[in-house]
Parts: C-alpha cells; sequence; structure tokens
C-alpha cells in the first residue's frame, strides 16, 4: 500500500448509526482511504496522534446566513474561521435576493455564479446554499439550479407574506426589492414545481423546500399584546409575543399545502413542544410527504428561564427550560433528524434600539459540539454516535451531500472533527473566532471541545491555531450523486 498523505492514529472513531470504534484512518487524496487498527505511518506525509480523543465526522452545519448582516465575503472569512474552530467542515447557507446579502435582484443564473465566485476565495469550509426564490422568474429556475446550479434545496420566508401583500408597501418594495406579493398563493405555485422537480431528480436525493414557520398576522396581534402589557424580562416578553400556538399554525399550514403539491419540506428550527408536536403529527398525517424536523443550538443551549440579555433575540424566541427539556427528548429519541447554528453574524449596531426594533439573530456555530457534548451526552446521556447523526451525517442525507460528506466510510471525503469530550472551558469572545462582538453564552461554561479540524484531508484548525485559509473551502454541488461521479 502506497503512503498515505494522512494518518489519523489511536482515535475513538465515532461512527453515526454504528457507535464508537478505536481504530487509525488513512486518507489519501483527500479522501478516506483506510479505515483499520495499526496503519502503518512510515511514509505518512502527516500524523495526527489522536489517543484519548474522539474522532467525528466534520460537523455540517446546516442553517447559515452567512452575508446577512455584514459584506458577504469577509462575512463568509470570518464566520467560517469561526465553525472551523468548533469542527464544522460544511456550511449551507441561506441566500436570498434584495437588501442584505448582495443587495442586488435579478435571475439566479446571474446571481447564483456570482455568489458562488466570492465564496471560492473567500470559505475556509466546504460550502454550499440554500436559495430564496422570491419572485415567479426564480421558481422558474428550479430545475436549472438543481441540474446545472447544484443547488437543490429552496426556501420560503412566511414572514415577508404579509409585508409584500396587497400592493406592498414601499419599505417592503426597497427592502425585498420586489413588487409581487410572496403569500400563500405564490407559495402554492413554489411548492408545486419543487415537487415536480424532486419528482424528476428523485433518485439523486430529495428536493426540499425549507419554511420558516412563524405565522405573521397572529403575531402582529400578540405582539400588540404584549406591547401593551411587557412583564419587562426581554427574552419572556419577546416569547409571549410570538408564542409557541402560531408556530404550530404555521405548521399545519405548510403541511396541507405540501401534501396537495407534493413537496418535501424542511420545518426550521423548530423552537418549542408545540412545534415538535405539530412537526410529528404531520408527518403521520401524510406519510407520504418528506417533513425534515429541525432543531437549533441556541433553542437547545438557551431557555428565558436564564438571564439572557436583549441581543439574544431570535425568530422563533428563546423558550422556556420546559421547552428545552422538550427539544432534547425529541432529539435523543430520533424526532429532530439535525441541529444546525441558524448563525446570523449580527453586528452590536444592528442590535441597538429596543426589544421591538432590533434586528433578530446572533451566532453561535462553533458551539455545535459544545452544546452537543456538554448538554446533551454529560447530562442526559445523549450516545455519541447519535451526536455524529444529528451534527453530520443526516444533515449530509437530507440535504444531498451523503455520502461525500457525513460519512466515514472508504472514498468519503476526510472530512474531521477531533474532539476532547472531557475538556472544561468557558466561553469567551477569543474562542468562538468569530467578528460578532457579543455571544449570548459569554461566561457559560462547556464539558466538551473540539481541538482539531481536518478538511478533504488538510488541518484547518489545531489546538487554538487558524491553520486554513481563505479559498481552502469548495462549493459543493448538490445532489451530489448528481455532480459527481
Ligand atoms: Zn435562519
Amino acid at each position: 500500500m502506497s503512503a498515505f498523505d494522512l494518518v489519523i492514529k489511536g482515535g475513538d472513531v465515532v461512527f453515526p448509526y454504528v457507535g464508537v470504534q478505536r481504530t487509525d484512518i488513512g486518507v489519501k487524496n483527500e479522501k478516506i482511504a483506510a479505515i483499520q487498527s495499526d496503519i502503518d505511518t512510515a511514509g505518512a506525509a502527516q500524523v495526527i496522534d489522536a489517543t484519548g480523543k474522539h474522532v467525528f465526522p466534520g460537523a455540517i452545519d446546516s442553517h447559515f446566513h452567512i452575508g446577512i448582516y455584514r459584506p458577504l465575503g469577509e462575512d463568509a472569512t470570518s464566520e467560517s474561521t469561526s465553525a472551523a474552530s468548533g469542527g464544522v467542515t460544511t456550511i449551507l447557507s441561506y441566500f436570498r435576493t434584495g437588501q442584505d446579502y448582495l443587495n442586488k435582484v435579478g435571475p439566479y443564473k446571474e446571481i447564483l455564479p456570482e455568489l458562488v465566485g466570492i465564496s471560492e476565495k473567500s470559505f475556509l469550509t466546504d460550502f454550499g446554499y440554500h436559495l430564496a426564490c422570491m419572485t415567479e422568474e426564480h421558481i422558474d429556475e428550479i430545475e436549472w439550479l438543481v441540474k446545472e446550479g447544484g443547488v437543490s434545496t429552496l426556501k420560503y420566508y412566511m414572514f415577508y407574506k404579509l409585508i409584500t401583500l396587497a400592493g406592498a408597501t414601499p419599505e417592503a418594495n426597497s427592502y425585498l426589492m420586489i413588487d409581487n406579493p410572496v403569500d400563500f398563493g405564490y407559495l402554492y405555485r413554489f411548492m408545486k414545481e419543487v415537487g415536480r422537480v424532486n419528482q424528476l431528480y428523485k433518485d439523486y436525493g430529495p428536493v426540499t423546500l425549507s419554511i420558516h414557520c412563524e405565522n405573521p398576522e397572529v403575531i402582529r396581534a400578540t405582539q400588540n399584546e404584549v406591547k401593551a402589557d411587557p412583564s419587562g424580562i426581554p427574552m419572556k416578553d419577546y416569547s409571549n409575543a410570538r408564542p409557541d400556538w402560531q408556530e404550530e399554525l404555521a405548521i399545519n399550514e405548510a403541511a396541507i399545502m405540501a401534501k396537495y403539491t407534493n413537496c418535501p419540506v424542511n420545518l426550521l428550527h423548530l423552537s418549542s413542544q408545540k412545534a415538535v408536536e405539530a412537526g410529528i403529527d404531520v408527518s403521520q398525517r401524510y406519510p407520504e410527504i418528506d417533513f425534515l424536523l429541525e432543531g437549533t443550538l441556541h433553542h437547545l443551549g438557551l431557555s428565558n428561564d436564564m438571564d439572557l440579555p436583549q441581543k439574544a433575540k431570535v425568530n422563533p424566541p428563546i423558550r422556556s427550560q420546559e421547552n428545552v427539556d422538550f427539544l432534547w427528548q425529541a432529539l435523543i429519541d430520533d424526532t429532530l433528524k439535525t441541529v444546525v447554528s441558524d448563525h446570523a453574524c449580527a453586528t452590536l449596531e444592528k442590535k441597538k434600539g429596543d426589544l421591538w426594533t432590533s434586528m433578530p439573530g446572533f451566532g453561535g456555530t462553533s458551539l455545535m459540539f459544545n452544546v452537543l457534548l456538554n448538554d446533551g451526552y454529560h447530562k442526559r446521556g445523549m450516545p455519541l454516535h447519535r451526536i455524529a447523526e444529528v451534527s453530520s451525517a443526516n444533515p449530509a442525507r437530507y440535504h444531498n451531500l451523503y455520502p461525500k460528506k457525513g460519512a466515514v466510510m472508504i472514498g468519503s471525503d476526510a472530512d474531521f472533527a477531533i474532539v476532547n469530550i472531557n475538556e472544561e472551558k468557558e466561553i469567551t469572545l477569543e474562542n468562538l473566532y468569530t467578528a460578532q462582538e457579543f455571544s449570548p453564552e459569554l461566561g457559560m461554561k462547556f464539558k466538551g471541545w473540539n481541538e482539531t479540524t481536518v478538511l478533504r484531508g488538510q488541518v484547518i484548525f489545531d489546538k487554538g491555531r487558524v491553520t486554513g485559509e481563505p479559498g481552502d473551502g469548495q462549493f459543493i454541488k448538490r445532489p451530489v450523486k448528481l455532480h459527481y461521479k
């Protein structure tokens, strides 16, 4: 056997769906080339001693917002660095036309190559995009996006429905830079087309629509109630202003439309017990439709029973500890299939104003293993192989990266997070490697830290040092079964 480019020696390798096995891994030409005990390191270009460490498949953070609040290329570099420091090797980020992101409109045939061009110079990790169709023209591009563009996941934002209705307000027009409503009639056309293209390409993996399920009409009323009679605890007020049952309502609305359009749906960032139960309910009611139930790091790691700053405002809101405990149960019992950060690097400028006017969202991608190990494995006995499933194998399968990504198998990309599951440290801004000037988790202690990150055989982060560079990351065209032979 010819020498390896990299050998990872003596680690406890975490195989998704299987378990933990102590073994060596040999890497050649960016791929896993051998999985066996006692690999001969003679002639290997690089050897990593992983004794006492756990070797996870590199995490795939499949919900991200690169470029939402900062220039896209700059944000891709700083925030993929943050991701890499935490053991994330692939980022799937949301993108739409209009203000924020690239501040432009037009067909994705023109905008996607520009987006990928900027990204290829900027990312340290591999990456892909989920695209929001904002116009009828975008809907007509879906088949091209899957076949040529390398994008097999789309997005619909329910909360834009209201602001674009009835001819739209001037603010909505200037923000989204569209003059068409994106109401449920639009969603119906959108889902029908996703359903049609999914049928065409289903042998290569599902073509799916991600939906942020919150009902803006209900929120308009409930927010006014809370504004008139606030408790003064910002995160509780924000949660009451967007109650859990409007998530339940929105999930049912989306699911009924999915049934009649045959459209697979990713139910994003389920924040509450009611939302998860609605997800279970529609999955059982319409077994012929594929629903993916997604969990979020901040809904698992934070509760509004903690003393959180207003900067922890996010949609859907941080809920009570009771909801958090329910989400963990749903994650451990395989109801929630993926865990994501919904990372949006927010400047303090964007967080200015009161509870109602400051911008939602914040970053947290580097906490993937911290939260899953500390709150999942150590506190609740979540098995390590389950952690590898929700952070890597499942997102790879649902978002058409598998088995190039998300698998510890011969021929898969050599992406790894080498983790010390027993190291305990406090969160500081320095160990998040982000451009964000705050974090709701600052000062919290976590047991379980990523130590070394390997992207296609290359070490991009090692013991506190960023060793990767902007441009190391590649655009991964999806479905990989269609685009890579
Ligand atoms: Zn998001």
